[in-house]
Order: structure tokens, then sequence, then C-alpha cells
């Protein structure tokens, strides 16, 4: 199992690009990190892109990714590890909730789909899948 201080390392702690320091910052579609010396330097590190669900082939995180038919996840592993799942597509490979270790499952809503826990109410993990 992955602790989060594991998770947590993974953010980097300097700029890659020019060594800056990174700070947090809110914007228009969330948290993210960025560099210090902006505008100069435009990296970003998304912390939305990140979520707890694994990947059920290598244990790494997934990542989520938008394609042309919305949003469907992928390793972050890749390209070592290929595994994407797609809410769109019937035939998946069976993910795990990161809370409780029970089945999840793609739900439909009023406003469209997302992964729900079979334990809720009990276990309330949910990842919106909407754009
Ligand atoms: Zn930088
Ligand atoms: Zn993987
Ligand atoms: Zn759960």
């Amino acid at each position: 199992m992955m602790n989060s201080n594991e998770i947590e390392s993974e953010i980097p702690e300097k700029c890659p690009k020019c060594g800056s320091k990174l700070e947090e910052r809110t914007g228009k579609y969330g948290k993210f990190i960025g560099c210090s010396n902006f505008p100069q330097c435009r990296y970003t590190y998304d912390l939305s892109e990140q979520i707890k669900i694994l990947c059920p082939k290598c244990g790494k995180k997934l990542k989520i990714r938008r394609g042309r038919y919305g949003k469907f996840l992928s390793c972050s592993g890749y390209p070592e590890c290929k595994f994407t799942f797609n809410p769109e597509f019937s035939d998946q490979e069976q993910l795990f909730c990161p809370d409780c270790g029970k089945a999840l499952i793609i739900n439909t809503g009023k406003d469209g789909k997302f992964v729900g826990c079979t334990d809720f109410p009990k276990c309330k993990f949910t990842f919106d899948l909407r754009d």
C-alpha cells in the first residue's frame, strides 16, 4: 500500500524547469502548483489531475486525462503501463475504492457520470467524470 507521504513526494519541491521555488495557487479550475518565477517560467503542476485510485495493473496512481469523448483515467506509470479506464466502455477492469477497498461503480447522475463506491452511503468516496 502507498501512504500519503509517498503521494506528496511526487510533487516536485523545486521547479524542474528553472529551479525556482514552487507555490500553491488557486486558479479557475482549482488548486495547482505554479513556479514563483511566473510569468518568465510557466511550469505548473496540476493538483486536480491527481486522484487516489490506484492502477489495478501496477499499483501506481491513476491520472485524469481528457480525450475526445470526455474524461478518462490513465496510469501515471505510462508509458511503462498502458492501463486506461474509459467510463464510456462497459467492459473495463474493476477499480477499487481508495478509502475502503470496495469495488467502484459508474453511476449516472442528473449532471452526468460519476464514479461511486459500492459501500455508499457508508463510504462517501466519489469521483466526478463530468467536464
Ligand atoms: Zn520555473
Ligand atoms: Zn499502471
Ligand atoms: Zn469506499
